[in-house]
């Protein structure tokens, strides 16, 4: 999959089908007897003072990505076009040559610098040896680099445990900037610090980037972090990329299975909004055998037949936007994308019931019959689901603990409460949405789904909301315990 810069000029970096397998030695002999298959025919391209975000999961291979970029390891195959010029194969000096155009910024800020060092000494060692400056030129590029990632330059004769986290990666930062770098690869450059410094090393890294027209590979298991930073996003999966897109679009409308239930695991922060979670069934197979086919199908909630044969091309889509999956092309572009998916997780578990049910009546294993439309006509009778049977004595304590709370007299009314602001806010999304308010609440399609958990709008004493709109905006109406309008327990409430 060729991942294109969205700049039309020369990509800064190139990546070309890199592959980096590590071999399973055994016997006295070491003779190879498996392959891990960490990166395995990764493409794409940076433009100049871009910023490409890596998100996957663990051991998905984003960081093999970076360091066989900067070979730290060196590719099994592929190329690495760096300003044109093959860094796979180009000669020692060469490279030495290179490399102060390529930095990298590690994870861990403690173990990434010296103990025994000053500061001073960390960050002029690559000035020191790539023969850029020597004495008090050397004392005052350090003192400048140290102002720049905003330390005071006094401090440069103390040592890596005298720093806090995050002025450790400021220092980090600082020696990736000494020589004046191009691209920078950022591995988990702030994963392993508290939210409100990962805030502040990111803005630094921003305004590195616009001051000094930095590009970044910014790689990391944390998708908000990336959104930030990142002007376009490529998810990892397996050792491949599966999704590329710019980073709005990748959040505003993905289209890759995989994508999906990563961004439905970003938390909500708004304790009305009902988080509807992808959960994906299942662990990440060995990198050592990958499975045949789309190598995402032993998870994928939307599996068809032919994923498990065939390895999806990559599809182009709009806006620069490029999808390894065969329903990449159904995939509706109006970002309601939500609800797609719950139809084809419904499709595909009914699909599978009907699979099971006549292995069971052929007193064996049958042929899949997983469609691969995954249309109506291939819809069987819901069969009881493994996970729910596991699920039930949870789910069971779950729904004896909730009648407690919510048949407690008040907490009806609480949670009426907390109904009227979820459709108060659906409503307002919904009119940003289309121009209009609804003319119903029915109309507010999955919407409602974020708000009541059948989709129906049932205030808690089984009374439907009223509603009502205008020219002038919407007014909101429960009826309260008395089930009559105008008692002084209604809950009411109107917006525009
Ligand atoms: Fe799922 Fe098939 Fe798409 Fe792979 S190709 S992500 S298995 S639907």
């Amino acid at each position: 999959m060729s991942q294109r810069a969205s700049d039309a000029g020369t990509p800064l970096l190139q990546v070309e089908g890199l592959v980096k397998h590590y071999p399973v030695t055994a016997g006295v002999f070491s003779r190879e007897v498996a392959r891990v298959r960490a990166v395995d025919g990764v493409s794409f391209e940076i433009a100049p003072g871009e910023t490409l975000g890596l998100v996957g999961e663990s051991g998905c291979g984003k960081t093999t990505v970076g360091r066989t970029l900067l070979r730290l390891e060196e590719p099994t195959a592929g190329r690495v076009l760096f300003d044109g010029k093959d860094l796979a194969t180009l000669p020692r000096a060469e490279l030495r040559a290179v490399r102060r155009s390529l930095q990298m910024i590690f994870q861990d800020p403690m173990s990434s610098l010296n103990p025994r060092m000053t500061i001073r000494d960390i960050i002029a060692e690559p000035l020191y040896v790539h023969r850029i400056a020597r004495g008090e030129a050397l004392d005052a590029r350090v003192v400048d680099l140290l102002e720049k990632v905003g330390l005071p330059g006094a401090w440069r004769n103390r040592y890596p445990h005298e720093f806090s986290g995050g002025q450790r990666q400021r220092v980090g930062v600082a020696r990736a900037l000494a020589l004046g770098p191009k691209l920078i690869v950022c591995d988990e450059a702030v994963s392993a610090l508290d939210v409100s410094v990962q805030a502040q090393v990111l803005n630094l890294l921003i305004d590195l980037r616009e001051e000094l027209g930095l590009s970044y590979l910014f790689i990391s298991h944390d998708l908000s972090v990336v959104r930030h930073v990142s002007d376009r996003i490529a998810v990892m999966y397996l050792g491949q990329i599966v999704e590329v897109a710019p980073a709005a679009r990748l959040f505003e409308a993905p289209a890759h299975p995989y994508t999906r239930a990563l961004l439905s695991a970003i938390p909500v922060p708004d304790p009305t909004r009902r988080a509807q979670r992808i959960v994906l069934e299942g662990d990440v197979p060995s990198p050592m055998h990958p499975p045949p086919g789309c190598r995402f199908h032993t998870r994928c909630p939307a599996v068809m037949d032919r994923c498990r044969r065939d390895v999806p091309p990559p599809v182009e889509l709009p806006g620069g936007h490029v999808v390894s999956c065969f329903l990449a092309d159904a995939t509706p572009q109006d970002g309601d994308w939500k609800r797609a998916t719950e139809e084809r997780r419904i499709s595909a578990e009914a699909a599978r019931a009907k699979e099971r049910q006549a292995e069971l009546q052929l007193g064996g294993p049958s042929r899949s019959l997983a469609s691969e439309g995954l249309g109506s006509e291939n819809l069987a009778e819901p069969s009881t689901p493994a996970w729910v049977a596991r699920s039930f004595p949870v789910a069971l304590v779950a729904a004896l603990l909730g009648l407690v709370l919510l048949g407690w007299p008040g907490s009806r009314e609480a949670r009426a409460i907390q109904q009227h602001a979820g459709l108060e806010r659906e409503l307002r999304g919904f009119a940003e949405a289309t121009g209009a308010l609804p003319e119903g609440l029915r109309e507010l399609g999955w919407r409602l789904q974020e708000v009541f958990e059948d989709g129906k709008p049932v205030d808690p004493w089984g009374q439907p909301w009223e509603y009502t709109q205008g020219e002038g905006g919407f007014s909101l109406l429960s009826f309260g315990p008395d089930g009559v309008a105008g008692g002084g327990d209604d809950i009411r409430g109107a917006g525009g």
